[in-house]
């Protein structure tokens, strides 16, 4: 918070539609007189000591303010980058990744009223991007698990449970076969779970959760799901069942920062046509500022975008619709004024 009582949040448009759809969270905040100064940062990648970085203001920018709302950005596969959102991750230490699933009225999908939570490691597992040829047609993955890093987002996840008054944390895992890497997590999970009596704890094999969430997800409403970094993705899962990809929002949250963006990608075959929908980053930055305990503006933001996808009249096209991002701003806005 500045001295003026304001804040300043640190704006990572992206690629992509990036752009259009932190352009519409800029005009949606402003109507609705959210106290935030936005200061927008370039993240193309840099090369520095033969590494993939973070241009240096960002990463300044970042830190000063620690809290960022970031578009999507597009991964270059093989031009010896490393992925700019893995970057960002190990920069910031963004070891958790939050993402809530809510089923919105006005967008009919396979199940209403579903409201799960997700928590994913975001610093390691298949993720840690160790790998090597061993010999010529061999190559070697490391799937890096460790007690420190399990810890700190199994703790989180329990905190957040209390936070947010549901009674029971799940872990999801695949201990079965990764007897001592998952084997590790699930253990430290026990640990943890007893600082938490009031919590119930339980853990699931990855293969049943995934056949429950798809058979009907609603049973895991009452409780907080966290897993290891990979079987995250399989939120994905989720929010293609309960919302489509241009409404579902996530935080990263870590030790240094946290960065809230959308769980979708830049959508280059849309990029720059005024179609991408923006509630997926809208809906991040309304998790932002629940974060920043501005929870009055998330509430009136929330609210007149559920109107508006409800009223059905100015939706987007990935929704059914035929408004533009504009057109679906303008609608938001207009309910702000
Ligand atoms: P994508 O999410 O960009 O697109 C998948 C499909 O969903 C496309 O048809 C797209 O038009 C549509 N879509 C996605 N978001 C939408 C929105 N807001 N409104 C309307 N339609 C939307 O996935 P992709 O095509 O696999 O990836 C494109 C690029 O994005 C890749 O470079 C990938 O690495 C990157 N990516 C980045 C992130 C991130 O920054 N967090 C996440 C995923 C993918």
């Amino acid at each position: 918070k500045n001295p003026n009582g304001r804040y300043t949040v640190t704006m990572i448009a992206g690629d992509g539609i990036g752009p259009e759809i932190s352009t519409s969270v800029e005009k949606i905040f402003a109507a609705a007189q959210v106290p935030i100064d936005w200061e927008p940062v370039d993240v193309s990648p840099i090369f520095q000591n033969g590494k993939t970085a973070i241009p240096e203001q960002a990463v300044t920018s970042v830190k000063k303010n620690t809290v960022a709302l970031k578009g999507p950005l597009a991964t270059q596969i093989g031009k010896g980058h490393v992925s700019m959102n893995l970057t960002l991750r190990r920069t910031f230490n963004l070891f958790a990744n939050l993402r809530p699933c809510k089923s919105i009225q006005g967008f009919k999908t396979a199940y209403d009223n579903v409201d799960t939570v997700l928590i994913r490691e975001n610093t390691e597992g298949e993720y840690s991007g160790i790998e090597h040829i061993v010999v010529d047609g061999v190559v070697q993955s490391i799937k890096l698990i460790t007690r420190d890093a399990s810890e700190r987002v199994l703790r989180f996840a329990f905190q957040y449970a209390q936070d947010i008054g549901r009674k029971k944390v799940t872990a999801v895992h695949k201990a079965t076969i990764m007897k001592m890497s998952d084997g590790l997590f699930l253990k430290v999970a026990k640990e943890v779970a007893q600082d938490y009596p009031d919590i119930e704890f339980d853990a699931e094999l990855l293969d049943n959760t995934c056949l429950r969430m798809v058979t009907d997800p609603t049973p895991y409403n009452d409780r907080v799901m966290v897993m290891p970094n990979l079987y995250g993705g399989k939120s994905l899962q989720s929010s293609r069942l309960n919302r489509g990809l241009g409404l579902t929002p996530s935080g990263n949250i870590g030790v240094d920062a946290a960065i809230f963006e959308a769980v979708h990608g830049s959508a280059p075959d849309i990029a720059g046509k005024g179609l991408a929908n923006p509630t997926a980053l809208l809906l991040s930055s309304v998790m932002m500022l629940r974060y920043m305990d501005l929870g009055s503006f998330a509430d009136k933001i929330e609210n007149a975008a559920f109107d508006t996808l409800k009223e059905g009249k100015h939706i987007t096209g990935d929704l059914g619709g035929t408004a533009s991002t504009t057109e679906y701003t303008d609608a938001i806005v207009s309910r702000l004024d």
